[in-house]
């Protein structure tokens, strides 16, 4: 490069308008587009557009309302030519649509290109001479006389030619004229160029008949203020100024196309010239869709539908097989995109600041105004999602992937709980040096919290009951769905069974709530000493709320034993979510105490130890034994029977009683996997029957007693009242439930149900002396119905019914 670069370069000689108006007008309406993809853009292509990609293209810019489209030169090549006439033969062009063809001032080549267009409803004939000094005196060796009379021919050829045209087809014109290249012309000499072009055309008059002076800027050799002052120079001089559209076509030498454009447009520019994403000659022509957009975001009709921007890149590109970079305005993939932490937190809070002032407003009916820091647009109304609208990369901050959590997640994570997934986040991130993608933070969310099926921590809940400690009856669901946190001040009791390590455990506890008497539990059984420091709980804003809303519970978790110590302490983070929001408190803890032992810290095995001396504290890990051995979760209260069976059988042999001791018992004190028949009450077949409603009626062949056969039948509310019905016509006395919890075992096509039925049995008559007893049963079967019909029977069969007389 010069070091002295005016010794090579001329700078622009600006026109002295000393009272130009252009700097202070605003924009008020859209101007008319011209579209010349199909022609300037499709001149500068390496390879040049076929018939088939030309017409696809041309239907995309119908498709986006552009109703000026220059097509072809059709004179230059015999496809341009097929191309304009494929258009008009096949019906291509709408009735509102003109389509516009260029031609040099030669006469054959007029009549060419005026036969291209022959037929076709509304038509624009460009023609275009040499009017700067550079071209007049070097390119084709004419004087300023010999220009002039070149214009004013071949406009009185145009004339004549499209007036012949429209006789026989009836084809609507308009003339346009370029004085090549306007903003190298001497202002004075274009002027007078276009006063005798016009008046050679003879005709010019309003609205459709304007004639078009269209005044490019072929090569940008100046700041857009001088592109401005040419403008409104030429609009000041030009007589008839109602009877004409001034015509900008401004290329993008400079980088200030789109400038020279709105300023031209200030200056008294009608119409623009340019392509879609801004292809054409070496740095291309002005591009159509930022003028729109630009135009757009400032409230006013762009009159170009670009609702469906995305759709209209691919047909472009696809077409002209040029790329659009990534930070291009509008159309570029990284614009609507934020990596920067404080613009991620900005637009995260402008988002959540504009949803209440749109609330306002709406309820006050006033308009909805977009106002979101970095983002000029809604990117919905080009038909873009926000999915990318924040991205993570190691310049990223808490905001931009809470943002990204909020959206793919619908959590909304407590601030101290973003600081800490913060850092996870940084460290995957500087571990890979690479960009985050919303999969790859989802991801690292799920993993480090246990959160979601397929992450499963070393804990996991399988069931659980909450029940208040001055009833033995656990609560109804409804009233445990009220409880939040620790409010409460009514005793609590956790039953649940957890997995841990893959080993199920019987587990229970008592506190203030839920979450205290879970930690209790874990406390009592696993020696897990945690305490809350942190709750909180929000339901989840899905789209569809209502019946199926969500709680996500979170909870912060630190060491209990360090509880009393004010030094910085660990603690670790849980999230929960279920549709009861018990529950969702749970799984938080169980995912906080998840992430506490990823040390891979010992927990207590399960370790048996009833006997003789044993203490009661043992009956869930009784239960434990047999959810393991069977996979039977027991109710509560059937732990509580089965214990005390355990219990009598230990004394009995005053000796401790193993794993397998315990197993067995169970199986012989209930009848389960035992196969040998029933002594009192047998069932051979049954069959259950829909009546209105929930009303049942079931039916079946049983032996009584090793009696004969007989079949009995009964209705009820379900399969087990109609089964007691049934039972009753035989008899005496009545049976009732008093508990019954089932659930499944197993997976996939194994998974077979599980019934427990707590039975009560009474009657009074002479011989039985008000006998009453109660029994429980409990069943599998693939069937759940067969299962809850078999345990009852099981428990029938353990009771002392006596038979109607
Ligand atoms: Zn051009």
């Amino acid at each position: 490069m010069l070091s002295q670069p005016s010794q090579k370069y001329k700078p622009y000689t600006p026109i002295n308008l000393p009272n130009r108006q252009w700097p202070s007008k605003t924009f008020t309406k859209s101007p008319i587009w011209l579209s010349t993809d199909l022609r300037d853009g499709n001149q500068a292509l390496v390879n040049p557009m076929t018939i088939e990609q030309k017409t696809t293209f041309f239907r995309e810019l119908v498709k986006c309302g552009v109703k000026q489209i220059e097509v072809a030169y059709p004179s230059a090549s015999d496809t341009d030519f097929a191309f304009v006439r494929g258009l008009i033969e096949k019906h291509e062009i709408p009735d509102d649509v003109w389509i516009q063809v260029l031609t040099p001032a030669r006469e054959d080549l007029i009549r060419r290109t005026i036969d291209s267009v022959a037929g076709s409803k509304h038509a624009i004939i460009h023609m275009y001479n040499a009017t700067s000094p550079t071209f007049r005196n070097v390119v084709f060796r004419n004087s300023k006389e010999q220009t002039l009379d070149l214009a004013i021919k071949h406009t009185k050829i145009i004339r004549e030619l499209t007036e012949e045209c429209t006789q026989k087809y009836r084809t609507k014109f308009i003339y346009e004229y370029s004085p090549e290249t306007f903003t190298q012309t001497e202002p004075d000499f274009a002027i007078e160029v276009c006063e005798a072009v016009k008046k050679a055309w003879g005709k010019a008059g309003l609205g459709d008949e304007r004639i078009i002076f269209n005044l490019p800027s072929t090569v940008e050799i100046a700041p857009p203020n001088h592109y401005a002052d040419q403008i409104e120079n030429f609009c000041n001089k030009i007589s008839e100024r109602e009877k004409i559209i001034v015509s900008l076509h401004p290329h993008n030498d400079r980088g200030t196309g789109i400038a020279s454009a709105e300023l031209g447009t200030l200056a008294g520019g009608d119409r623009i010239e340019g392509c879609f994403f801004g292809n054409g000659e070496r740095t291309g022509n002005v591009d159509l869709v930022t003028l729109a957009l630009n135009l757009y975001t400032q409230g006013i009709p762009p009159m170009l539908d670009l609702s469906d921007l995305q759709n209209t890149i691919d047909v472009v590109t696809a077409c002209n097989d040029l790329p659009i970079p990534a930070r291009y305005p509008y159309a570029g993939e990284l614009v609507y995109t934020a990596f920067s932490g404080s613009h991620q937190d900005a637009i995260k809070k402008g988002f959540e600041a504009q949803r209440l002032r749109h609330e306002e407003g709406k309820a006050k009916g006033e308009p909805l105004i977009w106002d979101i820091p970095y983002l000029p647009i809604d990117p919905a109304d080009l038909g873009q999602t926000y999915e990318a609208l924040i991205r993570v990369n190691s310049q990223s901050g808490k905001g931009g992937i809470s943002y990204l959590l909020k959206q793919n997640l619908h959590l909304d994570l407590p601030r101290k709980m973003q600081v800490a997934f913060y850092q996870v986040v940084q460290e995957v991130s500087d571990r890979e040096a690479r960009e985050m993608t919303v999969d790859d933070i989802t991801s690292a969310f799920k993993r480090t919290y246990h959160f979601g099926t397929g992450y499963k921590g070393r804990l996991s809940l399988r069931n659980f009951k909450i029940s208040s400690l001055d009833s033995e009856k656990p609560k109804p669901k409804a009233e445990s769905d009220q409880e939040s946190g620790e409010e409460d001040d009514t005793q609590r009791r956790f039953d649940g069974t957890v997995s841990v390590d893959g080993v199920h455990r019987v587990i229970r506890g008592k506190g203030n709530g839920p979450l205290s008497a879970l930690l209790d539990a874990l406390r009592t059984h696993l020696s897990l000493d945690f305490a809350i420091r942190e709750y909180s709980e929000h339901t989840i804003n899905d789209a569809d709320e209502g019946e199926n809303a969500q709680a996500a519970s979170y909870v912060e978790l630190i060491s209990a034993t360090e509880r009393k110590t004010t030094s910085t302490r660990q603690s670790w983070w849980g999230v929960g979510v279920d549709a009861d929001i018990a529950r969702s408190g749970l799984r938080a803890v169980l995912s906080a105490v998840n992430s506490a032992i990823n040390d891979g810290r010992e927990l207590p095995r399960l370790k048996l130890s009833v006997g003789f001396h044993s203490k009661s504290s043992g009956q869930e890990d009784v239960a434990s034994v047999i959810v393991n051995q069977l996979g039977l979760e027991l109710p509560r209260r059937f732990q509580a029977a089965f214990f005390e069976v355990v219990q009598r059988k230990a004394l009995e042999e005053a000796d401790e009683i193993s794993i397998d001791g315990v197993t067995q018992l169970f199986k012989d004190t209930y009848k389960y996997q035992n196969d040998s028949p029933s002594t009192k009450v047998s069932m051979e077949s049954f069959k259950l029957d829909h009546l209105d409603g929930s009303r049942r009626s079931l039916s079946g062949s049983f032996t009584f007693f090793g009696g004969a056969s007989r079949t009995i039948s009964g209705t009820g509310n379900g399969p087990l009242s109609s089964l007691l019905a049934a039972l009753h016509t035989q008899i005496a006395g009545t049976l009732s439930i008093r508990d019954y919890w089932e659930h499944s075992i197993g997976e996939g096509s194994e998974v077979r149900a599980a019934s427990y039925v707590d039975l009560v049995y009474e009657v009074t008559g002479e011989s039985t002396k008000n006998l009453k007893s109660s029994a429980w049963g409990v069943a599998t079967d693939t069937d759940i119905t067969a299962s809850g019909v078999k345990a009852v029977l099981n428990a029938v069969n353990d009771l002392n019914v006596v038979l109607k007389n």
